[in-house]
């Protein structure tokens, strides 16, 4: 399947929920119906919705109710365009910060991709001010993505240590001791104080 043909199968399944705006839509309902017509309007199978669907919901252009209902909301999609860089937006931060990672100060001379990153995240209520605009290079871009779910597991441990200490279970406190410091030997995650 050729990457046009996957986007205009989404953009066919979300043609769906926009017909019905700011109704929650139980997933079945959208995938009866498109698995149906696509064939009509296309000649072929409409492959994978559910993961079409998913994707969808992952890009911000459904929201996700409850497991399995979807929907569409028209004035939150217009919200959500606007927290996007517009290209003049880009283009004003990439020459402010010198077309260069402003993490690792790698750019196009050596040949790394860059992107115009939210600094405090869109889902988070982060806006497209220039203030609230960086680049960092596609590997930094991850790291930022994944720091996350470190500093998630963090807290856990953390948690977890507290626990074990109130409970002077020896054993479990130097396990999390040990992971946690771990983190530090790392520079992962310093603005969380565990010590
Ligand atoms: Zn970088």
């Amino acid at each position: 399947m050729s990457k046009y043909e996957k986007i205009s199968q989404k953009e066919f399944i979300l043609s769906y929920y926009m017909e019905r705006p700011n109704e929650d839509i139980p997933h079945a309902d959208i995938v009866d119906r498109v698995v149906a017509d696509y064939p009509k309007a296309y000649g072929k199978p409409l492959r994978d919705p559910d993961r079409m669907i998913r994707s969808l919901s992952q890009e911000g252009k459904l929201l996700k109710i409850a497991k399995g209902v979807y929907r569409y909301d028209p004035e939150y999609q217009k919200r959500n365009e606007l927290e996007n860089f517009t290209p003049a937006d880009k283009a004003t931060i990439m020459e402010r910060d010198g077309y260069k990672c402003v993490v690792c100060g790698f750019g196009v001379a050596e040949g790394v991709e860059l992107h115009v990153d939210h600094i405090k995240p869109k889902d988070l209520g982060g806006k497209a001010t220039l203030e609230n605009g960086q680049i960092l290079c596609g590997r930094h871009n991850y790291m930022k993505k994944n720091f996350k779910q470190t500093e998630t597991g963090k807290r856990m441990f953390i948690s977890l240590l507290r626990l074990a200490q109130k409970d002077d279970n020896q054993e479990l406190v130097k396990f999390c001791e040990s992971i946690l410091t771990i983190y530090d030997e790392h520079g992962i995650n310093g603005h969380i104080r565990w010590k």
